[in-house]
């Protein structure tokens, strides 16, 4: 253990007196400890994180929220399978690229670079047809997605079933936590709230998909300052709506647009307005 300690210390110490320049290059480390769990350590220890402001200041990833995919006119929440699958077909037939939250992470925080043309595509609320219409539509063109789950739903009618879940996260999609019964983070006050709505539901999803679950999204896209100090301590990256991401936690406030019922050159359009790309 103190050898370890030692060992990272002499990187960080070496890697200063280079300079600050940001690397993701793997260094040559000897070592006595070569099992893979330490070399993993060393590598992460190797990099240098971006400040907030870095963050706040990198052109930001398009990043589309979906809600319920089905026939009729639902509202703002709601689009036709049609619709969502001429919407992912000009995003693949104009070079658009999926990109997962590790690799947003990745970008944000280590500078690496993304695939040309990135956009994340985002499922909010466990519906049934995230599972049976758009992640097939998605694999078609070789798009993965992410689904974030309120937890309350599981194996219930309309919504997606554990085995579901875990077939997804098995594709490839990552699967992200949306709260227990999508109360807003604003309104947990008490430890017990946070257990009920955060801890307690991430464990149990991470059972289900069998692996970590480090994304969350905001019930109703609403955060304010304490609960993005306090997600932080739980996910890597937090998603609201379009609205101010917080200055000191930008990892906890990533924007995403809603995408409602409309042409596939007007979902475009608006991406385009809104990020820029
Ligand atoms: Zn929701």
């Amino acid at each position: 253990m103190t050898k370890k300690v030692a060992l990272i210390s002499a990187i960080i110490l070496s890697f200063t007196t280079v300079g600050c320049k940001q690397s993701n290059q793997k260094t040559a480390v000897p070592t006595a400890d070569s099992s893979a769990v330490a070399q993993k350590e060393i590598v992460v220890e190797n990099q240098i994180k971006n400040t907030a402001a870095q963050i706040l200041a990198k052109p930001e990833v398009p990043v589309l929220c979906y809600h319920r995919i089905s026939e009729g006119n639902k509202g703002d929440y709601t689009v036709s399978p049609a619709t969502f699958s001429a919407h992912i077909k000009i995003l693949a037939d104009s070079g658009y690229h999926s990109v997962s939250p590790a690799q947003l992470y990745d970008y944000l925080v280590y500078n690496k670079s993304l695939p040309e043309k990135p956009v994340m595509i985002a499922f909010d609320d466990s519906r049934i047809e995230h599972f049976e219409i758009a992640a097939p539509v998605m694999e078609k063109v070789g798009f993965k997605g992410v689904f974030f789950i309120m937890t309350i739903t599981y194996n219930k009618k309309n919504y997606m079933s554990k085995d579901q879940l875990a077939m997804l996260a098995k594709a490839g999609h990552t699967i992200g936590l949306h709260s227990w019964d999508h109360t807003m983070a604003t309104k947990y006050k008490e430890a017990a709230d946070w257990e009920k709505q955060v801890i307690e539901p991430k464990k149990k999803l991470e059972g289900i998909v069998g692996m970590p679950v480090e994304y969350w999204a905001y019930p109703n896209g609403v955060y304010n300052h304490e609960s993005a100090m306090e997600l932080s301590k739980h996910f890597k990256l937090s998603f609201t709506l379009y609205s101010k991401r917080d200055s000191i936690q930008p990892l906890q406030t990533v924007r995403r647009i809603i995408i409602p019922e409309c042409t596939a050159q007007g979902m475009l359009k608006s991406m385009r307005r809104t990020f820029g790309k």
